[in-house]
This record gives C-alpha cells, sequence and structure tokens, in this order.
C-alpha cells in the first residue's frame, strides 16, 4: 500500500463539504425537526469529512406531503416530451459538475477515482438520457374485446400508462450516486415524484446532485431529498401510508423489512437485494481473458457489489492456472486512497464492514479452506483489507453460502461433471442475481447461462451493466427488474377505460 494519502481536491468541492448539508424538502434546503446530526467519515482516512441531518419521521412526513401535493400540481402538466429535456437538463448538469461529483464519490464512498468517474459518466449521465428518451414513448394499447362477451357491439377499450404515484427510493452505499439516479430517472420519465433516502453513510453526492435538480427546472417537491438512518428515516419512508411505491436497494435482511412495512397501505415494492454469484470457468476458456475477467468480478469495488462473482467454480485441468494468474492479479493492485490516481483498490466503508469481512476470513480457515493470499488488514489509516483468496471451498462452509460483501474470493473445483451437475452447485444459493459462464464453445456457454438460476448472466464477461439491460434479481436477491424498459414500467400503472357507443 502507498504510505502517502496526499490529495488535493478541487475548491468547489472543498466548499460544498465546508457548507452546511441540509434537507431537500418542497425546493427548500431546511433543517431535521430534530436537529441531530450525523457525521460523514472518509473511509480512507477514517477522518470526519460533514455533518448531515438525521432527518426522522416528521421531516419524512414533510417530504411525503411536498410530493404528494406536486403530483397534481404543475408537475402533472408538463408535457412528457418537456419531460425528457428536464431529465437532459439535470444529465447536462452532471456533466458540468462532474469533477465535483467524482471527487466527492471517492471521498464518501472510497471507491478509486477512476471507477467513480466511470460510473458518473457511464451509469449517471446516460441512464439519465436514457430514461428521457423513453419519456415521450410511455403510452398505452386499444384491445380488442372479445366477441359475444359482455361488450358486445360497439365498443372500444383503450389503456393508459400513468405514474404509480409518490415513491420512496431506499438507497445503499455502495454506489450512491449511481443508485439515487437509477430510481429517480425512470420514475421522473413516468411522471412519478419522490423521496429519496441515500445511506447514512454516503449521503454526500446525492445532495450535490440536489442543487442540480434545483438548477434543472423540476418543479419544487418533485424530488426532496431526505437524509438519516435506516431504522428512523427509512423506516418511516417504508411504513407511510401516503407513499404508493417502494424502490429500495440494499441487503436482503431490510429488504425483508421493508416488505413487511410496507403492507399498512399495501404499497408496491422493488427490492434489489444482495447477491453470491457464481462464475464458471471451462477447461476450454480463453485464460488471458478470463483471469482479469475473474478478478475484476469479485474485487471490483473492493468486493462490496452486489453483482460481486464470489464464488468461482473452475475445471480441475485450468484451476492451478486460473488461481495463479487471479492472485496475482489481486496481489498488483494499488492500495489506496482514491483520489490518489495510481490507486485502485480503496478500503472498505467502515470499521464495522472491515470486522465483518475478517471474521469471515478467520471462518474459512477455521471451516478448512486454504487460504492462497491476503486476508489481512492493512494497518495503516482507512479501512483496507488486502484482497483474498480462498481455494479448497465447499458448499457447506459459511464464506461459500453467505454474502461476505467484501474482497474475498471462493475457488471450487469440478471435473467431468454434466453441465446440470455444475449448474446444481452453482444454484445451491439462496441468491439469484448474477452469473458469468467462460468458455470458448458458444453452445456450451448458451446451455450453462440457462441453467443458472439468476437475473442476469453474461458469457465471456462479468455483470452487463447498461441502462438498457434488465436487472435484478431472482430467489432472495430480489422482486423485479431495474434498467430497462422493464426498469420504466414499474414506475407506471394502467388503467382500462372502455366506451360503448
Ligand atoms: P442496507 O440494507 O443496510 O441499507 C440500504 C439502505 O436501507 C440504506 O439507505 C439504509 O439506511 C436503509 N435501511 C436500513 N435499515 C432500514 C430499515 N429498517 N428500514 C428502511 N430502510 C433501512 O444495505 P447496505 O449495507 O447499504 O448495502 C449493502 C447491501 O446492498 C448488500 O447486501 C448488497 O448486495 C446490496 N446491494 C444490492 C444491489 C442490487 O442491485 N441488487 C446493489 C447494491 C447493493
Amino acid at each position: 500500500m502507498s504510505n502517502k494519502q496526499e490529495f488535493t481536491i478541487s475548491e468547489e468541492t472543498r466548499r460544498f463539504l465546508d457548507s452546511e448539508h441540509l434537507l431537500f424538502i418542497n425546493g427548500d434546503w431546511v433543517k431535521s425537526s430534530s436537529g441531530e446530526l450525523i457525521p460523514v467519515i472518509d473511509p480512507a482516512t477514517e477522518k470526519k469529512i460533514a455533518d448531515v441531518q438525521s432527518g426522522g419521521s416528521d421531516d419524512i412526513d414533510s417530504a411525503v406531503k411536498a410530493a404528494r401535493d406536486a403530483l397534481s400540481g404543475e408537475w402533472s402538466k408538463i408535457p412528457s416530451h418537456d419531460r425528457a429535456q428536464i431529465l437532459h437538463r439535470l444529465s447536462d448538469e452532471i456533466e458540468a459538475n462532474f469533477l465535483v461529483l467524482s471527487e466527492l464519490e471517492v471521498l464518501d464512498n472510497g471507491m478509486p477515482m477512476e471507477l467513480a468517474q466511470y460510473s458518473i459518466a457511464s451509469h449517471g449521465v446516460t441512464l439519465l438520457r436514457y430514461y428521457a428518451s423513453w419519456a415521450p414513448k410511455i403510452h398505452g394499447k386499444t384491445i380488442p374485446v372479445s366477441p359475444g362477451g359482455a361488450m358486445n357491439g360497439d365498443s372500444l377499450t383503450y389503456t393508459k400508462r400513468e405514474p404509480i404515484g409518490v415513491v420512496g427510493a431506499i438507497v445503499p452505499w455502495n454506489s450512491p450516486l449511481i443508485f439515487a439516479i437509477l430510481k429517480l430517472a425512470p420514475a421522473l420519465a413516468a411522471g412519478c415524484t419522490l423521496v429519496l433516502k441515500p445511506a447514512e453513510l454516503t449521503p454526500l453526492t446525492t445532495l450535490f446532485f440536489g442543487h442540480l435538480i434545483e438548477k434543472s427546472g423540476i418543479p419544487k417537491g418533485v424530488v426532496n431529498i431526505v437524509t438519516g438512518l435506516g431504522e428512523s428515516a427509512g423506516d418511516a419512508l417504508s411504513k407511510h401510508n401516503d407513499v404508493d411505491k417502494i424502490t429500495f436497494t440494499g441487503s436482503t435482511e431490510v429488504g425483508k423489512k421493508i416488505v413487511s412495512s410496507s403492507v399498512g397501505n399495501l404499497k408496491k415494492v422493488t427490492l434489489e437485494l444482495g447477491g453470491k454469484s457464481p462464475v464458471i470457468v471451462f477447461d476450454d476458456a480463453d485464460l488471458e481473458k478470463t483471469i482479469p475477467g475473474v478478478a475484476r468480478a469479485c474485487f471490483f469495488l473492493q468486493g462490496q457489489n452486489c453483482m460481486a462473482g464470489t464464488r468461482v467454480f473452475v475445471h480441475e485441468d485450468v484451476h492451478d492456472e486460473l488461481v495463479n494468474g487471479v492472485k496475482a492479479m489481486a496481489e498488483s493492485f494499488q492500495i489506496g486512497h482514491g483520489l490518489i490516481q495510481t490507486n485502485d483498490f480503496g478500503p472498505l466503508i467502515s470499521e464495522e464492514q472491515r470486522k465483518r469481512v475478517i471474521k469471515y476470513i478467520k471462518q474459512g480457515i477455521s471451516e478448512g479452506a486454504t487460504l492462497i493470499c491476503g486476508g489481512n488488514e492493512v494497518n495503516e489509516e482507512g479501512f483496507f483489507i488486502e484482497p483474498t483468496i480462498f481455494t479448497d471451498v465447499t458448499a457447506e462452509m459459511t464464506i461459500a453460502r453467505e454474502e461476505i460483501f467484501g474482497p474475498v474470493l471462493c475457488i471450487e473445483k469440478f471435473g467431468n461433471e454434466s453441465l446440470e451437475e455444475i449448474a446444481n452447485r452453482a444454484n445451491q444459493t439462496t441468491y439469484g442475481l448474477s452469473g458469468s459462464v467462460w468458455t470458448s464453445d458458444i453452445s456450451t456457454g448458451h446451455k450453462m447461462a440457462a441453467l443458472i438460476d439468476s437475473g442476469q448472466v453474461s458469457i465471456n464477461c462479468h455483470a452487463a451493466v447498461d441502462s438498457a439491460i434488465p436487472f435484478g434479481g431472482n430467489k432472495q436477491s430480489g422482486w423485479g427488474r431495474e434498467f430497462g424498459e422493464e426498469g420504466l414500467d414499474s414506475y407506471l400503472k394502467t388503467k382500462a377505460t372502455t366506451v360503448m357507443y
């Protein structure tokens, strides 16, 4: 790890950090009703970089009321073509403030600068433009009715697609700005209004984004941002009886709580939850591409990534070559502060998360897996941990079953099992989010992809994420899909109208 943690930030980022961070409700920046604050820590230095408001149920009430009023106000009269222009303006604002947003994302979350810039450019900007282009294309259908049925005679039935209403969006810390935009862009394209609750660990880019929302001409109350703890602000939002839909990204454990909190008014719920995704490497895989692909699949964002490929199943004939190659890559990462451009491996988000990951590593060792590399904290400031690889992992081991959400790769071998037998092993998990197959045989690739029980499978790459590609989980990895047309659909409801004439 680089001993030097010296880096510089732009004047504008410094000014923003030093400013007072408030809640954004009904177009105004206000203090929380409790007056309590939450410190925001740079995970690479462990130093406090800001304080944000700890919003509670009163603040959520005000934000939901503002969103409800805005739903039937000026916003509802803005034609869909103009909603599209608003989303494009917001995207322009992101481009104009690219450096500040990237620096804040690194300081807040710990990710390397290159990754922050890549994700803001290729997901933040693109998602807004992608959903902007959907806004004017939202329309219903005309539907022929059955002859001789109750509507026999002259009738016309048509459907309209309407905004689902007031949306509560609860976002995790691992890619904070992108997840906020992933919820906001389709919601606004559909004509909804929303209350956004960022993760308490990473609220800064979303708050800065709030200032861009103000500039982009979105009417007041359409977007509200309430920072706060999950058990207070998040819970109040998911229980609120005047919220029509919750869109949640986070852990499966909290996802289950959200489901029970939503029963009061039977609000609609979409969930993007945890994962434990398989990576299957056949003996005919092109290892030159597979080795970096497997390393990135797990160690991207220090493994704090829902679609991380954390369970590798590799054919015994290429096992050692793959393990040695991935180990060499893991050991080549430059660990350190993300604002130092040469660093490509950041810290975990918090001390709590680091302790959790270390506990899993100890369990891996005690349950009999072979530690190939890593396993240690990096003893400098910041919540760093080495990229870690285990071989000889078996399905019963805790590290093979539970989502670690850290840089821990578990490798298992297979021999001459059938594709179905390999798939059975890969599918032996309560999750079903992502997965990948690495082979030179196109037929093996497609057959294996069909057998993996996940919302997304990639062949010769891992986690192909794009604005247009639906993404979401099977089993306990979630409900519904985000991205693409399906991601828009979940912010719309259908009204059927029949006229007899
Ligand atoms: P988390 O579930 O702890 O928190 C997510 C959000 O929920 C935060 O904003 C938090 O404040 C809020 N929250 C916490 N308790 C709540 C409650 N009782 N009621 C309402 N809201 C509450 O998750 P995290 O630690 O921020 O993120 C890591 C998890 O997210 C991992 O499991 C990861 O796999 C998952 N994740 C999934 C996806 C996906 O697309 N499937 C993407 C990113 C992260």
